[in-house]
């Protein structure tokens, strides 16, 4: 019978996992004794894993962070032993795999120092002040037991009282958290140290936690109001909190945050909140965080889950996941009523000028960008390379809004960008437990809008121009893409000194001093005709005049000089002003009301 033979599946199934579960464990111990030579100390016991070797890896990245991190480089002084004590014979497979011959050991035991180097969110650190431990950075999985559980006892130095994490704790055992899996610890740092902890709050029956090092001086009463508000609206987009508690966890000053599935790491300081600007572009940032445990965590392209810890996870649709996260900081922050709605428009406007004001625009697409971004870094490539790569932070933002207002239009307002998101939410990961193809993303949002959206996409597949006031017309903007002259001479370079001696630092795209071939990192040896000193560049570059040539003798190659004319002009630039028009039609003044409130 159907239901008895499912039962009795289910009997196996049950007895079989807690077989295995008895059979095997994996338990790691993290201390941290003597954080200012800045190494934690890891032990890992293996229980009942018998096999002639086995295969600990490292992994080369952390989700969410889409750079190659060579964790493995800083795992230093592997001892392994068996369950008598006695030491057992490794050997490096791979620059992230360590081979343990454990000769059908019924245990084995590791031990291992991981050297810190830098406090930031992608990289383990401890010092005397606090530890963040970073998991893909820190603890070794076995090879194809990825989904094997595992518990982690954190000893804390003796001068710290607490950890902050999102893995559940044992009952009783200080300290002690388990993880259903690596993927779910590796989506899990912990923070040790003296931390302060905000007074929590709860959205939908959820409780919300804000703790971290040295928050800084503000006032948190109006922050944590401000922050309850922020969630609320990134809640409403999607409709339903798919996590049991959520922590934000502030690792102390610095730049850079990771999401993950019920938490998100950051780098904070409270005490610039005096200064409205920072306080906005802080709540932007931590919005952004907030909303990727949708967008990313479970809303997500294909190819991020599961993750190839060995070689990264390449995905051209990041402007999805990052782009669409930038575009709904800013939407859900006004939308809790927090910020203004000048403020949402400059935030948006800083997007388009990021982007209009790189060349990279003409050479690549979004596409390109996101699957790039492993080479080129993830906001595009440094030096003079920038000119040939775009961010997807900044286009993908810009092309987010012409999606939904483009939406809004086709639809008499009755569909939004959030249906689309909605869609994802519930087909993907409720109803699919997967992420989505390019072709099935293209779908959810042709479908939202019930009409192709063939001039939209080739935003995402070309470098064809962004017709921002067509879009913004739809809600009732303008846009100012006109391009204006500046008064002051312009030659597109700038300069730094090193001793006695003047280097170009910056060269703008097809500026006088670029179409001249001047270049960064060249020496300058002569100006106009006399030896270059820091003080005369810096007197000659504050006084020039339009249409007056500037001769530099600059050392290009290390042998060769040559000399090089420019002759500065009008800068010209684009202001990408946004205003809400005279007279709005109903269409315009309802896309407008409802993309201000949701
Ligand atoms: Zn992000």
């Amino acid at each position: 019978m159907k239901t008895n033979k499912s039962f009795a599946l289910l009997l196996f199934l049950f007895f079989s996992t807690s077989i295995l579960a008895q059979k095997s464990s994996l338990s790691y111990t993290v201390k941290m004794d003597n954080p200012e030579w800045h190494f934690f100390h890891v032990q890992l016991v293996c229980k009942g894993i018998k096999k002639e070797f086995i295969d600990f890896k490292m992994p080369v990245w952390t989700p969410g962070y889409y750079q190659k991190m060579d964790y493995a480089k800083y795992l230093e002084q592997l001892k392994a032993t068996d369950e008598t004590g006695k030491e057992l014979k490794w050997e490096k497979t791979a620059d992230n795999t360590w081979r343990v011959f454990s000769k059908n050991a019924n245990a084995v035991k590791l031990a291992y120092e991981i050297k810190t180097m830098r406090s930031f969110v992608a990289t383990p650190y401890v010092d005397e002040t606090r530890a963040y431990i970073l998991p893909a950075g820190v603890f070794l999985h076995i090879e194809k037991m990825i989904k094997h559980p595992v518990q982690v006892t954190v000893v804390p130095d003796e001068k710290w009282k607490r950890v902050a994490t999102g893995l559940d704790s044992i009952a009783g055992r200080k300290f002690t958290y388990t993880a259903p899996d690596f993927d779910i610890l590796y989506d899990s740092p912990f923070l040790v140290g003296n931390l302060e902890e905000l007074q929590p709050f709860y959205i939908r029956g959820v409780k919300h936690r804000f703790i971290g090092y040295k928050l800084g001086d503000f006032d948190k009463v109006a922050f944590i109001a401000d922050l309850k508000k922020i969630v609320d609206a990134a809640v409403n987009v999607i409709g339903h909190v798919p996590y049991k508690q959520y922590t934000f966890i502030a690792i102390g000053q610095g730049p850079g945050g990771i999401e993950h599935l019920n938490n998100t790491t950051f780098g904070f300081n409270g005490s610039n909140f005096n200064n409205r600007e920072n306080y906005i572009r802080t709540l932007h940032f931590l919005a952004h965080e907030y909303f990727h445990h949708y967008n990313v965590k479970r809303i997500r392209p294909i190819e991020l889950g599961p993750f190839d810890y060995d070689k990264g996870s390449r995905t051209k649709m990041l402007w999805i996941s990052e782009g669409l996260s930038v575009y709904y900081e800013y939407l859900v922050v006004r939308r809790a009523g927090v910020s203004t709605d000048a403020e949402l428009l400059n935030a948006l406007r800083g997007n388009i000028l990021a982007f209009e004001n790189k060349p990279g625009k003409r050479y690549q697409t979004l596409e390109q960008a996101s699957y790039e971004t492993w080479s080129d870094g993830p906001f595009g490539r440094t030096g003079d390379e920038v000119n040939k790569t775009i961010s997807y932070y900044d286009k993908g933002a810009a092309v987010g809004m012409l999606f939904d207002f483009k939406i809004r239009q086709v639809t008499n307002n009755k569909k939004s960008l959030d249906d689309v998101m909605r869609f994802l939410y519930k087909e993907y990961y409720q109803k699919k437990k997967r992420g989505f193809t390019e072709e099935e993303l293209r779908s959810a949002f042709e479908n939202t809008a019930g009409t192709p959206l063939t001039e939209e996409f080739e935003y995402i597949t070309t470098t064809k121009e962004l017709d921002y006031p067509k879009y913004l017309n739809y809600a009732g903007f303008t846009i100012d893409t006109a391009t204006h002259e500046l008064p002051d001479a312009y030659a597109g370079f700038t300069v730094r000194e090193r001793g006695d001696s003047v280097f170009i630092a910056a060269v703008d795209f097809e500026s006088p001093a670029w179409d001249s071939g001047v270049r960064r990192g060249q020496q300058v040896l002569e100006i106009d005709w006399q030896r270059a000193t820091p003080t005369l560049c810096s007197a000659i570059l504050s006084n020039m005049q339009i249409g007056k040539m500037i001769k530099m003798k600059l050392n290009t190659s290390g042998t060769e000089s040559v000399y090089k004319n420019i002759i500065p002009e009008r800068k010209r630039e684009r202001t990408f002003h946004i205003m809400p028009i005279e007279n709005p039609e109903p269409l315009q003044k309802q896309i407008l009301a409802g993309w201000l409130k949701g």
